[in-house]
């Protein structure tokens, strides 16, 4: 497997707490790896420190083989790293089309000289219908999940090699966690690395290659998904 992204012996601390112990893992390239556990397993924590996001960690984080550890948040998601947080990042002042113009980058390639897929605001109004009808609407006057939709729409605009998203699913209907398999789904044809924080285990069946389970900041399984 040619990995995207390596994570090997992480730990990780908010001030004094220390919270992630020993955490390895790895995204291939078209792959889709979920992680999951309770609230406070440090799903989001994991995720965080591979943005950078974290006040203390240690371990090696690889991303497309270049060691990402020390790197300020804005360049790893420079290099095509695309991450969508808990709290959702759109422009309240903006409607639906500029934030998501406020997402766009220039093309990228894979190291074989292939396209890495490219959004537009049309391919992704395609996956999202809701999101077309609302083109010109503020931020301000969506709901929570339209943003969440929104959020994640804008991620893709920067044309990522692998994505990190957490809890896509929370707090949104039924027929747009569909979409979002959808969407999970086509990045995964596209060869895009997918990492995934989910609760919503119908979620991480219906699109994750491999799984793991994590446990009070440390992993107690991994696998593939037919195997759980
Ligand atoms: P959830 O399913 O609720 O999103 P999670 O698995 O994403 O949970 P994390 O958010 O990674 O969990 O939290 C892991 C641990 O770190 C928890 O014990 C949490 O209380 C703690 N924690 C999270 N953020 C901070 C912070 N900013 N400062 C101190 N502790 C924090
Ligand atoms: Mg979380």
């Amino acid at each position: 497997m040619d990995y995207l992204l390596t994570v090997t012996g992480l730990n990780a601390w908010y001030g004094g707490a220390h919270i992630l112990f020993d955490v390895s893992l790895s995204v291939g390239r078209g792959e889709v790896v979920a992680l999951i556990g309770r609230n406070g397993a440090g799903k989001s924590t994991t995720l965080k420190s591979i943005m950078g996001l974290v006040d203390k960690k240690q371990g090696e984080i690889q991303f497309l083989g270049q060691r990402i550890n020390h790197l300020a948040t804005y360049k790893i998601a420079r290099l095509g790293l695309g991450y969508v947080p808990e709290d959702r990042r759109i422009f309240a002042a903006l409607n639906v089309e500029e934030n998501l113009l406020t997402g766009q980058q220039a093309p990228r390639y894979w190291e074989d000289g292939q396209p890495v897929a490219q959004w537009t605001p049309e391919k992704l109004f395609e996956l999202f219908p809701n999101l077309a009808t609302m083109r010109q609407r503020p931020g301000t006057k969506m709901s929570g999940g339209e943003q969440q939709m929104l959020s994640v729409a804008r991620t893709l605009m920067g044309n990522p090699y692998l994505v990190l998203l957490d809890e896509p699913s929370e707090g949104v209907a039924p027929i747009i966690v569909d979409q979002l398999k959808a969407m999970v789904l086509q990045l995964k044809a596209q060869g895009v690395g997918v990492l995934l924080s989910e609760q919503n285990l119908d979620f991480v069946l219906s699109v994750a290659d491999r799984a793991y389970i994590l446990e009070k900041g440390e992993v107690k399984y991994s696998d593939s998904i037919a195997a759980l």
